[in-house]
């Protein structure tokens, strides 16, 4: 979907109260390692040359017509339910925010671009092995079906990083990241926590119009309240978000609330894992010693912070609206998952206790066999010959379409998860960038095989 640059930064009006103007790092060096030519395209920058791109996207020139300066955002947030008020954009800022072809706002922030008031004892740094492996997770996420930020670029600034989980030194990258707003669940938080009511209301009314969405169902009370639609429409698109992961075999790996966007796009990937094998109890942070975060917590991790929204909302509304709200996240994940669950198997739907039967044994199925989801939806999306009692289940479905042949590779997708430290090796002592090429070019395929996911 190409679409013509055009700038637009609504976020302008917001800045006084909500971001801090702050300059980028001067790095040593700006070598170009990751472009996206797929997203480069829809928001109108293909154009660009790559040195022009270097200028922009590590140099920080600013884009045509765009913000004049960086904006590091403040916000709060639970981290591992802990209140944390002394948060905000450490390493990263939003540097541009354009329109796409459909309208709809999108956002050009960083990760790794320098030191912020926000930076505590933080160096404001990305490891080139963390924005690699941020490439991986988007490009496979994306591929299939989960609404995802999108990696745009990554550029190697250079630098030498010392990290206690990485053999030192390390080498350094800045890494833009396009997604419809950064606007977080701790962004509320924070002026719940300053009693900023008008902000509170600007800031509602900004997500309301920037991210729209449907309203909420008609017998829900309080539903022309600004702050009661925004709550319904967090509420369903961390649903949604939370089946697409579990369907996906994602781990994200740190859910605090100011990882949480309003858009309901995932995005913040550090520790991520897909599951080697179906396990709810599976963790993918190592620092994450109680497992708060692990596979099967998910959807009650996203239903906790979309209770940390409500909460801050009180500053503007009442309890009994908001809690409505939140009470229907249960079903609509469940809904959800059913969906994503069919669509990863090609299948359509036979209503509520046929599709739930089927995934109960699609679990069963990867638990007793020690199968990852992906080896499993390869397995029966794929293959041709699959036997058993699941794929016997399986033949009273009805295939979507004819995408059951597009795959024509034998191996099953499992590429990021088996791929990423050969992956990081190969850039790391050789500087060979080939397979990570090879691999996202696999991951893409796969996406085109698997086609658009199911939205409601
Ligand atoms: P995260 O756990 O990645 O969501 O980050 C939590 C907070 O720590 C955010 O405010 C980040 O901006 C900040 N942060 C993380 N890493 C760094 C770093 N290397 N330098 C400065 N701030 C950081
Ligand atoms: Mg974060
Ligand atoms: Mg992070």
């Amino acid at each position: 979907q190409a679409a013509p640059y055009r700038a637009d930064t609504p976020i302008a009006q917001l800045a006084p109260w909500l971001a801090d103007p702050v300059k980028a790092a001067d790095f040593p060096k700006a070598v170009l390692r990751f472009r996206n030519h797929r997203w480069d395209r829809a928001v109108g920058l293909s154009g660009l040359s790559d040195d022009a791109w270097v200028e922009h996207f590590a140099r920080f020139a600013p884009l045509p017509d765009n913000l004049p300066q960086p904006l590091a955002l403040r916000y709060h947030g639970h981290q591992f339910r802990v209140y944390n008020p002394d948060l905000g954009d450490g390493r990263g800022f939003l540097f541009a925010q354009m329109r796409d072809g459909a309208g709809r706002l999108l956002d050009l922030g960083t990760k790794g671009s320098g030191q912020t008031p926000w930076s505590r004892e933080g160096d404001g740094r990305l490891t080139l092995k963390g924005a690699v492996r941020e490439i991986l997770a988007t490009e496979m996420l994306e591929a299939l079906g989960v609404n995802t930020s999108k990696t745009f670029s990554v550029i190697e600034t250079g630098e030498d990083l010392y990290r206690s989980d990485e053999p030192s030194p390390t080498r350094a990258a800045v890494m833009i990241r396009l997604s419809h707003g950064h606007i977080r669940i701790g962004t509320f938080q924070r002026l719940a926590y300053l009693e900023s009511r008008a902000e509170m209301a600007a800031l509602i009314d900004y997500c309301l119009a920037q991210f729209p969405g449907p309203p909420p169902p008609e017998d829900a009370p309080g539903r022309h309240e600004p702050a009661v639609i925004l709550l319904h429409q967090v509420v369903e698109r961390l649903a949604q978000l939370a089946a697409e992961w579990m369907a996906a075999g994602f781990v994200h790996g740190v859910l605090n609330t100011d990882n949480m966007n309003i858009s309901g796009e995932s995005f913040d990937y550090g520790p991520w894992r897909w599951l080697p094998a179906w396990d709810p109890s599976f963790t993918a942070a190592y620092f994450d010693h109680a497992g708060l975060y692990a596979f099967g917590r998910q959807p009650e991790a996203l239903h906790w912070n979309c209770g940390q929204l409500a909460v801050a909302l009180r500053l503007v509304a009442e309890a009994p609206p908001l809690i409505a709200a939140l009470e229907r996240f249960g079903p609509l994940y469940q809904t959800a998952l059913a969906r994503q669950f069919l669509w990863r198997l090609g299948v359509q739907s036979r209503g509520f206790d046929a599709d739930y039967a089927l995934i109960a044994r699609a679990e069963q199925t990867m638990r007793e066999e020690a199968l990852s989801p992906d080896a499993f939806f390869h397995r029966h999306r794929f293959g041709r010959q699959a036997e058993g009692e699941f794929a016997t289940l399986l033949r009273d479905f009805n295939p979507v379409g004819t995408e059951h042949d597009l795959w024509q590779e034998d191996r099953p997708p499992s590429l990021v998860v088996d791929n990423v430290e050969a992956i990081w090796a190969a850039i790391d002592q050789r500087d060979d960038w080939a397979p990570l090429g090879e691999t996202i070019a696999a991951i893409r395929r796969l996406g085109e095989a698997l086609g658009p996911p199911p939205r409601v």
